[in-house]
């Protein structure tokens, strides 16, 4: 599946806010945001328009998209999945994208990013029920047991962003022992609103 492959702070800088997209740099005072918090462009110091309806809408989508790491084509399908479901849409769509894999990986702390945490996935690090499982986008369900698969436990990177996000936390409906590096769904995430408002307070 395609995913974007342009420079990153320059969609926290479109949004104006912090979409925290790469990792530990995004705390530090490096990020973009911190040192120039203005559209990307040359006219980005001119645009100050204060936006309503459709403009909000469109900026709100823009950022789960780019939160999560999904493109146009592929954010389409996840709404007709959510809309072709019962319940409230816009919750369904985000339960959808909380579920996949590589969010989860990021969600459990395996990773600093949701990018790292594709390509650690796309890189065969994890197997799901035993059975290894290579596509970020895999959509995990209650009672799924994620593990780090063989020596992929002294992968540098996975080790790095343990000790990293240490502190971070992971929401209710996972759990993780860090002794065994077992992950599990307890549940499927459920008020994802509060989720999402998680998500845009500390990504
Ligand atoms: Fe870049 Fe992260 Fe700052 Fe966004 S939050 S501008 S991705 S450093």
């Amino acid at each position: 599946m395609a995913r974007y492959i342009g420079p990153v702070c320059r969609l926290c800088r479109r949004e104006g806010m912090k979409l925290f997209l790469k990792g530990e740099r995004c705390y530090t005072e490096k990020c973009a945001i911190e040192k120039r918090n203005l559209p990307p462009g040359q006219h980005g110091k001119l645009r100050k328009a204060k936006l309503a309806g459709y403009g909000l809408q469109l900026r709100e989508k823009q950022k789960v998209k780019r939160i999560y790491g999904v493109l146009e084509n592929q954010f389409r399908r996840y709404f007709e999945m959510a809309d072709r479901q019962r319940g409230i849409t816009g919750e369904t769509l985000l339960q959808l994208l909380e579920r996949r894999f590589d969010n989860v990986i990021y969600r459990l702390g395996l990773s600093t990013s949701r990018a790292q945490a594709r390509q650690l996935v796309r890189h065969g690090h994890f197997l799901i029920n035993g059975r290894k499982v290579d596509v970020p986008s895999y959509s995990v369900r209650a009672g799924d047991v994620i593990t780090v698969r063989g020596t992929s436990a002294e992968n540098t990177a996975i080790v790095h962003a343990m000790e990293e996000v240490k502190g971070r936390g992971i929401p209710a409906w996972l759990t993780f022992d860090a002794g065994q590096m077992t992950g599990r769904i307890t549940s499927l995430p459920t008020h994802t609103w509060q989720v999402w408002r998680r998500l845009r307070a500390d990504a």
